[in-house]
């Protein structure tokens, strides 16, 4: 017998590889609690919540989470380009292979795509995907995207551009099937095991930027970063992350078992959509929506960042990192 929160877990696998989320329907979805919390939302004054909720939309928005997140993005990016240039070895190559004081740091996408190239199993690689393995299991998988990946801080930047032209009227955004997200990692898995060569790598802006900003990049390579970049201004909400980039989708496989993730209490939750507004996969905020949430508290799912945005925005404090068997972080 399962339980409502271990049927949503594996749903949210599901709404990783491209599933949208459903509305869990038959009571026997919920657990008593949250039907108990429903209900008595239903019951709220509707005044009284739209008072509240303009109560604490005109209090500043806190940044903590965004201005940690990318400081540490910028410290560890910088810390190759240091590395390199005054040669002392902390943190030599670049992100897709790399070694942190003489430990080996695999990127685990790179890895899976060069042996899928190769055929067989790289003894060597695996040591080194091992520790990296390791390391985003524990501070969770797509943790990688928003705090690491350079990629991430360019696309950040021109989707606050994008959502600026949008408010303007300017531009309109096209969303796409999030399903193509997974068609493109089964795509390239084809590809490097039929050329014997990763393909994807050569169009990575995640690697194409690590590598510009360490060794100074091609200029063909960084017309492309810049072309998607433009498409994502004018076109499409975060195009590559959310529809194209095979890390994301490997490093939210990883995040699966994580301990580290974005916690949801409904109770205090005024269901006004802020947190899914600034969200990058708002997929995985499905649950905060009115009614939506089988349980009083849940865990948000593998495919979120961890990027905080969220925790940032939420005016109540209903969305928190969390350590699974922790108290609360913050
Ligand atoms: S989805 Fe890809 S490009 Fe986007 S942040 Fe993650 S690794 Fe970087
Ligand atoms: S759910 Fe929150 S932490 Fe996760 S990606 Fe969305 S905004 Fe970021």
């Amino acid at each position: 017998m399962t339980t409502p929160l271990q049927r949503r877990y594996v749903d949210q696998i599901l709404v990783m590889l491209g599933k949208e989320p459903a509305k869990p329907r038959q009571a026997g979805e919920f657990t008593a609690r949250a039907i108990k919390v429903h209900e008595l939302k239903r019951m709220t004054n509707k005044a009284d919540i739209e008072a509240a909720k303009e109560a604490h939309r005109a209090n500043e928005r806190n940044h903590k989470w965004r201005n940690r997140r990318w400081a540490t993005l910028i410290f560890a990016n910088l810390l190759f380009v240091v590395s390199f240039y005054f040669d002392i070895q902390i943190l030599e190559g670049a992100l897709t292979a790399s070694r942190f004081v003489g430990f080996h740091l695999i990127d685990l996408n790179s890895a899976l795509q060069v042996m899928l190239a190769h055929k067989h199993i790289i003894t060597n690689l695996l040591i080194g995907t091992g520790t990296v393995l390791v390391l985003w299991i524990l501070v969770g998988g797509r943790s990688f995207c928003s705090w690491i990946c350079p990629y991430h801080l360019l696309a950040e930047w021109a989707e606050n551009i994008h959502l600026w032209l949008v408010k303007k009227k300017l531009v309109t955004d096209t969303p796409i099937d999030r399903r193509l997200r997974t068609v493109f990692w089964i795509v390239f898995a084809l590809l490097a095991i039929v050329t014997g060569y990763t393909v994807y790598e050569s169009i990575s802006p995640t690697g194409i930027i690590s590598r510009a900003l360490i060794y100074g990049g091609s200029a063909l390579a960084l017309l492309w970063v810049l072309a998607l970049l433009v498409f994502e201004v004018f076109f499409v909400r975060r195009a590559w992350c959310r529809y194209a980039c095979p890390i994301g989708l490997t490093y939210g496989v990883v995040g699966i078992v994580t301990p580290l993730r974005i916690k949801y209490t409904v109770e205090g939750c005024f269901h006004e959509g802020d947190c899914r507004k600034v969200c990058l996969v708002p997929h995985v905020l499905d649950t905060v929506i009115k009614g939506r949430a089988v349980d009083t508290e849940v865990p948000i799912g593998p495919d979120c960042t961890r990027c905080g945005l969220c925790v940032d925005t939420c005016p109540t404090g209903s969305l928190q990192f969390d350590v699974k068997g922790l108290a609360k972080l913050m």
